[in-house]
């Protein structure tokens, strides 16, 4: 095995890798980090293979290892290969995925003197050659940097590579430093005995300073050392106290280095097991069988079971059961600040055994995290997508809670992987088994789990008793009646109403609102009839400034209709509403309540999740108003009512997935209310109540919506019963734009009639539905097929193109 297959970190090198002949000496494996020459640089690169022959005649040199340890298993080797042949990625980016965080650093580069001088002698150098000789020799090495800083960039450079030449000298690499340090905790510490500090407390306490004496006094009756925050927060006392203190001589802060644990145990109570109901214990069963390898495959299951239905319980049985079979797990959640509850209940049944990686660590946080889960350390590693590619050994179980979550799909930077997809995939080459988890199921999952290719697992009724816990009740409000009987508040009489009683009595509301899409669709408030493209069915979009409606997936367009096409009524126009209008409409409508706006403006601007979630729970609002976060799995049980403004935002939007994303969402959101013992309700404000989605969500009846759904979908061909590609280019220039669109269009009709594949539609070109982001155009070209990934492989895509290989979205 003398050479090694290489990807490189390097733009040119996309999906392909590079042969290196290992040099003699350097003991190579698959996985490992190393430096290569490439054209003029050095740079990083992962073996993905050793062979005994090279790809190609001419191969340079590996220059050295970076890491003496592979950092890649042979699994996730052919999970990165599999990334960047399905998802069109470069192979690097897949790669980077599994790397430790902050991995990707620069190349240092150090001079020594040669280990092996030989007979050479010092009066064969130049004056300058021998004064930088001179000048390694002393300080035993000397960075390449600092040389240049010395005697300038190119003259260092040259003589550097005189002497190496020449065997006086030698270079080595290494990564750039990570540039952060340890985390450093200010503690508050005595600096007399606790009795002689409480003795000090009494006596100022005659003279009045209190908070002083207070201050004092907590500290002598801490068995540890505090953290300065926590003393701050637990006596009220400001820092000017703690210096006074500090200034009495009493008392001395202190840095310490801390290593955090991810989280924090303070307020968890441990769990044990709790005994499965008959529902549980047969979902369960057929998992253990799996886990055990005792039943032939498929290896993935779908748990469809309604929120309080038992899920979370069965992931940590199978996860016990994992760890019981000297194995471990992956969870991934679809946003790690809206799931505490979950990952609380992992770390009481598995305490101090569970990592979780989010974005708040440092990035030296990261990296040990990293470190101590590829030591083993951990039964379970939970975290958003990106968690999937954690270096867990022996990986024996996968759980994806909420699997129909878009999150899981990596929107906007290659490579564009699904992290469900991805995890069935690294399932197969590691013989894990997949708990796919939700109560709203995905389509195209459903609709495998049902013909087989994954393994279905119902739990159908809550585990608390139905009395004590029932679904809530939901109402749908036709606003076209609402207008008809003279309302035209965005407030239905009867939302008006229940908005009212429940703040009356000190209960709290959820409204909801779906932003997205706003105003851009026109429906008439007589019928509630919504203008569709009569090719693709989906909503046309209203661009205010021709004033005309286009099809966004055909580029169909049609002046916008004076009456309505199917009652005649003039009253046909656009309408739309923000967050920020409704909670000045709802500040009018009930001025007695206190307001509280939850959306991605607000939590970039000033406040996080937590902080807005806290404030309602300490009921500082009465009302919390805002767009998908707030259907996320919150528990609040004080909210007894949720009223959705209005479904039609989400229903019309022109991608053929707006039902089913309405369907969870209001699902969701529905499941919002009711968590506590004060019950709940739920009203929906739409204009179209006959819709099926609309329908199915209020009666919590996922199987009827799925029947309707999959019909629709077998009719236009659409996913599951075939594949999308979603092509975009981006221009500045938007008549360019579409040029090139259109360009590209004729060259894959051209390959497509060449290769004589018939199942493969073009839909497009078409300006996307965000016309123009961040100063470019956007057109973009749907594929509709089966093997995308094969035909769009060997056809090269110019610069501004991107490739989104099953887009959760077409918007
Ligand atoms: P889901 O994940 O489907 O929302 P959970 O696992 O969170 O459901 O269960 C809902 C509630 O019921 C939780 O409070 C949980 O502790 C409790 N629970 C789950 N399984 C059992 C069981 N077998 N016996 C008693 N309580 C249970
Ligand atoms: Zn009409
Ligand atoms: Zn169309």
């Amino acid at each position: 095995m003398r050479y090694a297959e290489v990807s490189v970190n390097s733009p040119v090198a996309q999906r392909r890798t590079f042969s290196y002949a290992i040099p003699s000496g350097l003991n190579i494996k698959a996985g490992q980090a190393v430096w290569i020459p490439f054209g003029e640089k050095i740079l990083q690169g992962i073996v993905l293979e050793l062979s005994p022959y090279p790809a190609v005649e001419e191969t340079r040199e590996i220059i050295d290892v970076i890491e003496p340890h592979p950092l890649l298993s042979p699994a996730q080797i052919m999970l990165a290969r599999w990334i960047s042949e399905y998802y069109l990625s470069p192979l690097f980016d897949a790669v980077a995925l599994m790397l430790p965080p902050g991995f990707e650093r620069k190349a240092l580069t150090f001079v020594s003197i040669s280990p092996d001088l030989g007979d050479r002698s010092l009066s064969s150098l130049t004056p300058e050659q021998r004064h930088i000789f001179e000048l390694v020799q002393k300080q035993g090495r000397a960075s390449l940097k600092e040389l240049e800083r010395r005697l300038g960039k190119k003259k260092a450079q040259t003589i550097v590579s005189q002497l190496v030449g020449r065997g006086f000298a030698i270079r080595n690499y290494e990564l750039e430093p990570v540039k952060i340090s340890p985390k450093r905790v200010s503690y508050l510490r005595l600096k007399v005995t606790p009795r002689q500090a409480q003795e000090i407390a009494a006596r100022l306490r005659e003279k009045r300073p209190t908070k002083q004496a207070n201050l004092l006094d907590f500290l002598a009756e801490q068995s540890e050392p505090v953290p300065w925050a926590e003393a701050r927060q637990r006596t009220g006392c400001e820092k000017a106290v703690a210096e006074i203190l500090v200034g009495k001589g009493l008392a001395t802060f202190q840095q310490v280095e801390i290593k955090r644990e991810t989280i924090s145990y303070q307020n968890i109570t441990l769990s044990s097991p709790l005994e499965l109901t008959a529902a549980q214990e047969s979902a369960f069963k057929a998992i253990k069988d799996a886990l055990h390898g005792t039943k032939v495959p498929p290896k993935v299951f779908l748990l469809h079971g309604v929120t309080g239905s038992g899920k979370t319980e069965i992931y940590l049985r199978a996860l016990a059961e994992t760890v019981k079979l000297g194995k471990r797990g992956i969870a991934l959640v679809p946003e790690i600040a809206l799931t505490p509850q979950t990952i609380e209940r992992f770390a009481a049944r598995f305490p101090h055994r569970v990592a979780v990686l989010h974005s708040q660590l440092s990035p030296r946080e990261q990296f040990d995290e990293w470190q101590s889960i590829k030591n083993g350390e951990f039964d379970v590693v939970i975290g958003p997508r990106s968690a999937l590619f954690a270096p867990q050994p022996e990986l024996g179980l996968i759980i994806l809670d909420e699997e129909h979550e878009w999150t899981y799909k990596q929107p906007d930077k290659s490579p564009r992987y699904h992290a469900r997809s991805t995890a069935i995939k690294l399932a197969e080459l590691t013989g894990a088994v997949v708990i796919l988890g939700s109560a709203t199921p995905d389509i195209e999952s459903f609709y495998y789990a049902r013909n087989g290719r994954y393994h279905l697992l119902q739990l159908t009724e809550r585990v608390v008793p139905v009395e004590k816990s029932p679904m809530p009740k939901v109402e749908v409000v036709d606003l076209r009646e609402e207008l008809k009987s003279g309302n035209r508040s965005i407030f239905s009489r009867s939302l008006t109403q229940a908005i009212t009683r429940a703040v009356t009595n000190r209960e709290q509301v959820i409204l909801f609102l779906n932003r997205r899409g706003g105003a851009t669709f026109i429906q008439c408030r007589n019928c509630g009839f919504v203008l569709r493209c009569r090719r693709c069915e989906v909503t046309l979009t209203h661009h205010f400034t021709e004033d005309v409606l286009i099809c966004h997936q055909c580029n169909q367009k049609t002046p916008v209709p004076q009456i309505c096409p199917r009652c005649s009524s003039r009253r046909i126009k656009s309408l739309g509403i923000g967050t920020q209008k409704l909670e000045q409409e709802a500040n009018y409508s009930f001025p007695r309540a206190q307001t509280l706006r939850w959306d991605s403006d607000i939590t970039k601007r000033k406040e996080s999740h937590a902080t807005i979630l806290s404030k309602f729970r300490d009921h500082q609002a009465d009302i919390l108003i805002g767009t998908q976060m707030v259907a996320k799995g919150l528990d609040l049980p004080q909210v007894t009512l949720v009223g959705v403004v209005t479904a039609d935002t989400s229903l019309n939007l022109p991608d053929f997935r707006a039902g089913e994303r309405t369907f969870q969402l209001l699902s969701q959101v529905a499941g919002r209310a009711g968590r506590g013992p004060l019950g709940g309700q739920v009203i929906i404000q739409t204009f179209s109540p006959e819709h099926y989605a609309i329908q199915a969500a209020a009666k919590h009846d996922y199987v009827s919506f799925y029947n309707k759904e999959i019909d629709y979908r077998r009719q236009l061909r659409n996913p599951p019963f075939t594949h999308l590609a979603l092509l975009t280019y981006s221009h500045t220039n938007d008549a360019l734009c579409q040029r090139e669109a259109e360009r590209m269009k004729t060259q894959l009709i051209t390959e497509r009639d060449a290769k004589g594949i018939a199942d493969l539609n073009l839909i497009g070109p078409a300006p996307a539905f965000i016309h123009r982001l961040r100063g470019r155009f956007r057109w973009q070209i749907i594929l509709r097929g089966t093997d995308l990934p094969t035909f769009l492989s060997p056809i090269s895509l110019p610069q501004g193109w991107t490739v989104d290989i099953d887009p959760v979205s077409l918007l």
